[in-house]
């Protein structure tokens, strides 16, 4: 590879933001195990010009240390240089972790599975996005006019996925006006996170390369279609087979599956503060929008938080493979990783207590009595950032899984938005968000 040119040092933070700092490819052999500091602080930004009180003083800095196994490159088109780039954990020193760092917390998460029931956990997003542009016109929803209008952009998004590594599995236009989707292979382990946050930058880079621009923010306005962030799952054994279904198992779920899911309705109020983070994030979750809006699980059921989806393949032993779960609350102002570590922690505390399944929602929540409701245990989720972190505040087990300084810190992050949103004129509150995610 050519010594020219830059390599960006990434990393996700708390906002679900990408943030980097650049050196000389020449030097990148001297920066790889030390990387380059990066203060504290920083973790505190929102995802504006502003940085939200935090526990760290000027003097506190970590290092951000590239991760040799995630270096990716979305390579050079035309007049457009190649981009290089590592993802990085954050890390007081070379082999320290700091717990505050969003991928060291997926990746400890993922080992507590590992070490206690010998799972992995497999995982693939879905990424929804809206595309402008002053070229740019929409076309009907999901139509093949949609496609073809963007078939230059969509054709070079894909071979552009496919040099960096991360292939997408689909890619296609969706329900809302200017409205795309991308979703994501599936893969194990740390690389589910790092692929998700690669699509990602890379769906933005040819975007710009194409005069257009994409956002991923959960609601572009009131009126548009909401932009989610569905995260499919499930667990391999050690030779990489897919053990999350058992046909005699609630909802064709294996025991440890359904506790695992148990475990995420449970706690999923809190767990939304971190999978449906921003303000304009509660615009997107609510009944009759796929997006859901209740706590609630159910087969094949779009409108339930909890989404069990069995292989459609005719011999079983096939469907088993693809047996999958989603999440469909999640939005993409979230950490990829965060989002993970939170629901795999939340998981592992339904294996641990062996949690019970709660009854299934078999149609709309939204449709059922409040009485059938209250009878399954089916609950709104949420219908705030404020709503969504006093649930928070309330379940001590899901803050016993942060740091005090990640707690604190993220706490702080989010209540300074919730504060934003607040003040701004709605319209104001949409087009900051745009732009920023
Ligand atoms: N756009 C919907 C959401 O906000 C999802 C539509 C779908 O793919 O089912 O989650
Ligand atoms: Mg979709």
């Amino acid at each position: 590879m050519s010594e020219a040119g830059l390599i960006y040092l990434v990393w996700s933070d708390l906002v679900g933001i990408t943030r980097t700092r650049g050196v000389p490819l020449r030097d990148y052999t001297r920066r790889q195990e030390a990387g380059l500091g990066w203060a504290c602080a920083g973790q505190a930004m929102t995802p504006f010009e502003h940085l939200a009180a935090n526990p760290w003083g000027p003097m506190h800095e970590v290092r951000q240390i590239p991760d040799p196994e995630a270096r990716f490159t979305i390579p050079a088109a035309g007049e457009h240089p190649a981009i290089h780039a590592v993802i990085c954990d954050s890390r007081p020193r070379p082999g320290e972790d700091w717990s505050a760092c969003t991928r060291t917390f997926y990746r400890n998460a993922l080992a507590a599975l590992e070490a206690e029931t010998g799972l992995k956990l497999v995982a693939a997003f879905e990424l929804e996005f809206l595309l402008d542009g002053p070229e740019f016109v929409p076309e009907a929803p999901f139509s093949f006019d949609a496609a073809c209008a963007q078939h230059r952009f969509l054709t070079a998004l894909e071979a552009t996925l496919k040099q960096t590594g991360v292939g997408p599995e689909t890619v296609e236009p969706e329900y809302g006006r200017g409205q795309y989707e991308v979703s994501c292979v599936p893969r194990a382990g740390m690389r589910a996170g790092d692929v998700a946050l690669i699509t990602r930058e890379t769906i933005r880079e040819v975007a710009r390369r194409h005069g257009l621009r994409a956002s991923f923010t959960p609601k572009p306005t009131p009126e548009h279609a909401g932009n989610g962030c569905h995260i499919h799952f499930s667990f391999s054994d050690e030779h990489g087979a897919n053990v999350t279904s058992d046909p005699a198992g609630p909802l064709g779920l294996s025991e440890t599956a359904a506790q695992f899911c148990a475990g995420i309705l449970a706690h999923m109020d809190a767990l939304i503060a971190f999978i449906a983070p921003s303000p304009v994030s509660y615009y997107r979750l609510g009944p009759h929008h796929w997006s859901t809006g209740f706590r609630s699980i159910g087969l094949q059921n779009r409108e339930a938080a909890v989404r069990i989806m069995p292989g459609s393949a005719r011999e079983p032993a096939v469907a088993a493979k693809a047996f999958n779960i989603e999440i469909r609350a999640a939005d993409c102002t979230a950490s990829p990783y965060l989002a993970l570590g939170m629901l795999l922690r939340a998981g592992l505390e339904g294996i641990r207590g062996k949690l019970p399944l709660p009854p299934p929602a078999d149609v709309d929540p939204a449709e059922m009595s409040e009485a059938a409701r209250a009878a399954a245990g089916i609950t709104p989720l949420p219908a705030s950032l404020r709503e969504a972190l006093a649930a928070l505040e309330n379940d001590r087990t899901v803050r016993s899984w942060l740091s005090d300084e990640l707690y604190a810190c993220y706490l702080s992050v989010k209540t300074w938005e919730a504060e934003f949103a607040e003040a701004a004129e709605p319209d104001h509150l949409f087009q900051r968000y745009r732009h920023a995610y």
